[in-house]
């Protein structure tokens, strides 16, 4: 059996009275893609500034191949590559001064031209740091977590902001580097990066892991099999569509019912919308996804009629 290479065990953390992560323990496999999903606020960044030692959590532990983050920060940074969330650096910098700079910390870099060259940054090696687009910096700040040849990489919303060639580059790279032996720990809010790169995916929601499992694992998941959704022509009762047998969960997305379900869970819909005097208006009815597995792990907070 692989060993794992991050260990996140019963983590608490708050700010103030803000409880941001409320226990979560999770194991990351040598080699493995392992993604953490989540509504705005879970907890998602909290939980990796844990495990990359930027927070110290208030209960619980980590460890990155065996370091403690919170006490051997010297350790961890020879083994650990960590893309945040709106990193800044300095704005006159150059993204060669900022390659050269970074790969010249570590033992063993991997040759950052290769690096530029695989991320679209080659044309922009003399521009500094403050004219960069933000999907430029997004690319830069992929660059100095790899460079230095991490066992473990975090990668913090690794696409926000990339046009769909770069996500696509990133995604590839992200493969890639995974082939050689690193591990990768992606907090993520597209779906389909989730879907198409991760091997496990946590969904964490209010700081807590609502579920853990393979892609397929959590789309197999009780009631995920097809969402049936529609912009309603009048004021929906969602509690009665809940009340429908084969429903699983009801929500309201900016303007939108989405229903998960059996199935056959819209023919048992329109008569009771029907009922209600509403018509369904761009009917879609589709097989289950990741999206409507988190939809259903989910508990967004949802208004009772739209
Ligand atoms: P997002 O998807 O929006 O990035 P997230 O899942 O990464 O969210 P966190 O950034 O971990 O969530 O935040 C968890 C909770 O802790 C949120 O309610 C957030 O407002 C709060 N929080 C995060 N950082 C701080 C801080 N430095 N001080 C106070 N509260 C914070």
């Amino acid at each position: 059996m692989a060993s794992a290479a991050v260990v996140v065990d019963d983590l608490h953390k708050r700010y103030g009275d803000k409880v941001a992560v409320d226990g979560i323990s999770l194991s990351v496999e040598e080699g493995e893609i392992f993604g953490i999903l989540g509504p705005n606020g879970a907890g998602k960044t909290t939980t990796v500034e844990c495990v990359a030692g930027l927070r110290t959590g208030d209960g619980g532990a980590v460890r990155v191949l065996g370091i403690d983050p919170w006490t051997d920060r010297a350790g961890l940074t020879r083994v650990l590559g960590i893309q945040l969330q709106e990193s800044r650096l300095q704005a006159k910098i150059t993204v060669r001064e900022a390659l050269e700079l970074w790969s010249a910390l570590y033992d063993d870099p991997v040759p950052w031209r290769d690096l530029a060259e695989r991320l679209g940054l080659t044309d922009l090696l003399p521009r500094r740091y403050a004219k960069l687009s933000g999907g430029q910096q997004q690319r830069l700040s992929i660059a100095l977590a790899l460079v230095g040849r991490p066992r473990v990489v975090v990668l913090d919303e690794l696409s926000t902001g990339l046009d769909p060639r770069a996500r696509r580059d990133v995604w590839q790279l992200v493969r890639d580097v995974r082939a050689e032996g690193t591990t990768v720990l992606l907090v993520t809010h597209a779906m389909e990066e989730a879907q198409e790169l991760c091997d496990r995916i946590a969904i964490v929601d209010r700081g807590r892991i609502r579920a853990l499992d393979t892609p397929a694992g959590l789309v197999g998941a009780a009631g995920a099999a097809t969402a049936t959704s529609f912009r309603p022509s009048a004021p929906t009762d969602l509690e009665a569509l809940r009340e429908v047998p084969g429903v699983a969960s009801v929500h309201a997305d900016d303007g939108r019912v989405v229903v998960t379900g059996a199935e056959d869970t819209v023919l048992a819909l329109l008569p009771v919308l029907e009922r209600q005097r509403v018509v369904p208006h761009a009917l879609r009815v589709e097989a289950g996804s990741l999206d409507t597995a988190y939809l259903d792990l989910t508990a967004a907070p949802i208004e009772e009629t739209v």
